[in-house]
């Protein structure tokens, strides 16, 4: 009754307490602080505890105890020391400092992580990287690092030291290859980054960036996919948040003759950029460029406190840099401003009622016939053609004697608004396209013998509404999840099933079943979702019933909350459905699922879109699925289904090491760690499972040859000539270690929780 324990608490996470009174299957729990109240838990509320005063472990797994609590403790522990990296096994935790910690990515710690096994020095990404490249050496075989966590978490970052150290220790002897791949990290980040409520440089699409190596392992080249690039922010960035960094960084950054002759102004000026943040002009640049330290483009950027307002400026200059070193030329750097800037005027194009159209069509506002005329001239198509284009659809008759006839359907104002949307996202997200494409020109390799390829894509997310996007990401996750069962817990068994110890078996959920429900071939939603953009009439409800239909008989499926409690089943506006992921329940919304799976423009803007004199343009628009009259769908969900097919199988085909981001709160400031938060990070990514995993297995290991190594010094000379298992043998025997903390392998030792610490401090201690 006297043994401290962690008992759960709804804030922290968990609080050290004692167990003052037993009951059938809960406890009574005092907590030491008296600042918590006493608290009835179950007992799976309730966990072992070892607390040493002020001890922290570089590996979770050297804890005596192996549980959620004790993980937490000692993460949290370590976060106030500045010390945000951690194992769990060959797992790296990396907990996000809001602050620049000296020294941690400096050239000389680049250097010092260079060639050292995982756990000769403290855990640090330098040192999965540094593993990642050995591992590729030795086993001959291409590597991924799955960076995973959160929006703000700090995935981002990690990635960017990752690819610095790879480039810094491995760079070709010749050629600036490696600069080039560093250098597409601020172009992404110009087109692909926002500044949101959760990360003011949010990354709004996933990307895998492959390093690639020559026969030596020395850098060759580079290759980098990318998936879902949020086209929703383009037109409408919601509330505080922000579009895409580019907008502003044109705004605050071109030369004063560029902007001119692009007609940008402020961004209050500009729909598209409006219910952004307001603040931004009220220092005059001038201002906000003399408070600016100079710094040195990107990179002493990482790692620190990005203030967007004061960075646009700067960034510009940095962008425009970069994209010159990738090979851009002049002209083509403008097309990219030009093209940039033509959203914008595109967004301003404003539509009324036309009193002359008896058929209740619209027109383009005769206030914004100038946006117009400059959002024509930029993208060099007719004006009249694009006015035309933007009120009207071409459309195939099917009635009676008419069929086939094309005829002219006239618009109603929001259907024009929605037009010229689609026309500007298409722009926008080609243009995104072009861009990683023009990167991946710039960094080919002729010969790549293997690669490392680090994975940055958003983690399970869901918020009080959560439409298409979320669906796409959660799906994505859900494989990935499954991916990490493999890798980690399956491994796990299979190396114990090897070495030849007897654990008893640990079983997992497997959540096939949930994968299933999603990407089936025949009635998979992803399936259901084209089928319904096919019909003539789609329909969010149709689908949404198909969908509860097909699935209704399986657990990961459910009908959203609020319609429980209705006795028809009939569908809301703001009714969807449910899916039981692996870290949680999400109820989709359905209603724009339809068009948000729709990549495709309407045939009468695509056509003169196409027509289009600008070069860039036409390039954009060059592979066209469009026919003149027919509904067109490209589905979306499809496309990344393939993609992600694809992703997966590399990943499967590669060595695997994971890091997963732990972002501390949600203030985005230094020095608070929220408890709870941070645990349901830490169970969301497997890692409490991995660590129950271990309280029952052989948490740490180590080949006799590295015990050989690291301890001959400590032993008797007669002992050192010995082979490294026998000389294992003989040292645990003459420590006389008790046999159950620890089993012997075919090629290495095993050690239970917390005993390999142990054991390291009596071979230094007695020697
Ligand atoms: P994610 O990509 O997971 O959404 P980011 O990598 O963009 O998150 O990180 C968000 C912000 O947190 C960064 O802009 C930076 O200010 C801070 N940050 C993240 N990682 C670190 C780090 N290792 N050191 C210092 N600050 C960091
Ligand atoms: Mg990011």
């Amino acid at each position: 009754m006297e043994e401290t324990v962690w008992a759960r608490d709804h804030t922290e996470g968990f609080v050290l307490g004692k167990i003052t009174e037993l009951l059938d299957d809960e406890a009574e729990v005092t907590p030491l602080e008296s600042r918590y109240p006493k608290r009835i838990l179950p007992f799976s509320d309730i966990f072992r505890a070892y607390v040493e005063k002020d001890k922290d472990y570089d590996d979770n797994c050297e804890m005596m105890f192996l549980n959620e609590a004790s993980l937490l403790h000692n993460i949290r522990n370590r976060y106030y020391k500045n010390k945000i990296y951690s194992y769990v096994a060959n797992i790296l935790i990396a907990v996000n400092p809001y602050k620049e910690i000296l020294s941690l990515y400096s050239p000389e710690t680049i250097k010092s992580y260079r060639g050292k096994s995982l756990g000769e020095k403290p855990p640090h990404v330098f040192a999965i990287a540094d593993k990642a490249h050995r591992d590729m050496r030795v086993l001959k075989q291409s590597q991924s690092i799955i960076v995973s966590g959160e929006s703000g978490a700090g995935k981002t970052e990690s990635t960017k030291h990752l690819l610095k150290f790879l480039c810094d220790s491995w760079g070709a002897d010749s050629g600036p290859i490696e600069q080039k791949i560093l250098d597409a990290n601020p172009v992404l980040e110009a087109f692909g980054n926002a500044k949101t409520t959760r990360n003011n440089n949010s990354s709004r699409f996933g990307k895998f960036i492959e390093v690639h190596f020559d026969k030596n392992f020395k850098v060759a080249g580079g290759h980098i996919s990318h998936y879902l690039l949020e086209k929703s922010r383009i037109c409408s960035p919601q509330g505080d948040e922000r579009s895409y960094h580019i907008f502003y960084m044109m705004m605050a950054g071109a030369p004063e003759g560029l902007r001119q002759q692009l007609g940008l102004t402020k961004p209050d000026d500009y729909n598209y950029l409006k219910s952004a943040c307001t603040r931004y002009f009220t220092t005059s640049a001038s201002e906000k460029k003399l408070s600016t330290v100079q710094k040195s483009a990107d990179q002493s950027k990482q790692g620190q406190l990005r203030d967007i307002l004061l960075d646009d400026i700067e960034d510009f200059l940095a962008l425009d840099q970069a994209l010159s070193r990738l090979g851009m030329s002049d002209g083509e750097r403008l097309q990219i401003y030009v093209t940039v800037a033509a959203v914008l005027h595109l967004g301003n194009i404003e539509f009324e009622d036309n009193p002359e159209d008896t058929r209740g069509g619209c027109r383009v506002a005769t206030s914004k016939e100038r946006s117009l005329l400059m959002a024509a001239k930029l993208l060099e198509i007719d004006p009249s053609e694009l006015r035309q284009a933007l009120v009207a659809r071409v459309m195939q008759s099917s009635r009676g004697g008419l069929k086939g006839t094309v005829i002219m359907v006239p618009l109603k104002i929001y259907e024009a608004n929605n037009a010229r949307d689609a026309l500007a996202k298409a722009i926008y997200s080609n243009l995104f396209d072009y861009i990683v494409n023009r990167i991946n020109q710039s960094i080919p390799f002729q010969t790549s013998s293997y690669y490392i390829g680090v994975l940055d894509i958003a983690g399970f997310e869901f918020f009080t509404v959560n439409s298409f996007e979320q669906f796409c990401i959660n799906y994505c996750n859900e494989k990935l999840q499954q991916f990490f069962n493999e890798r980690i817990l399956k491994y796990e068994q299979e190396l114990y099933k090897r070495e030849g110890l007897n654990v008893p078996e640990i079983t997992f959920v497997d959540n096939q079943d949930c994968i299933d429900v999603i990407e089936t071939k025949n009635k998979g939603i992803l399936t259901l979702l084209d089928e319904e953009s096919k019909l003539p009439k789609p329909s969010y409800t149709h689908f949404t019933e198909e969908v509860h239909k097909t699935w209704s008989k399986e657990y990961r499926l459910g009908l959203p909350r609020s319609s429980k409690l209705k006795a028809h089943r009939s569908l809301r506006d703001d009714e969807g459905f449910l899916v039981r992921h692996f870290a949680g329940a999400v109820c989709y919304q359905t209603k724009h699922f339809i068009d948000k799976n729709n990549d495709a423009l309407h045939a009468s803007l695509e056509g003169i879109i196409q027509d289009s004199k600008n070069k860039l343009i036409q390039t954009l628009f060059s592979t066209s699925v469009a026919q003149k009259g027919k509904l067109t769908f490209i589905s979306v969900g499809n496309k990344f289904k393939t993609q992600l097919a694809e992703l997966m199988e590399k990943l499967r085909s590669n060595g695997t090491n994971f890091i997963r981001c732990v972002k501390p709160n949600n203030k985005m400031i230094d020095q608070q760690f929220d408890g709870s938060l941070s645990l349901m990070q830490l169970k969301c990514s497997g890692m409490t499972t991995v660590l129950e995993l271990m309280e029952h297995g052989f948490p740490s290991r180590t080949p006799f040859a590295d015990l050989h190594a690291m301890y001959k010094d400590y032993l008797p000379n007669e002992l050192k000539v010995l082979s490294p298992k026998t000389f294992c043998e003989a040292m645990f025997h003459s420590l006389k270690l008790q046999d159950k903390d620890f089993k012997f392998g075919v090629t290495r030792v095993f050690f239970r929780p917390g005993k390999f610490a142990e054991f390291d401090k009596i071979m230094r201690s007695d020697p």
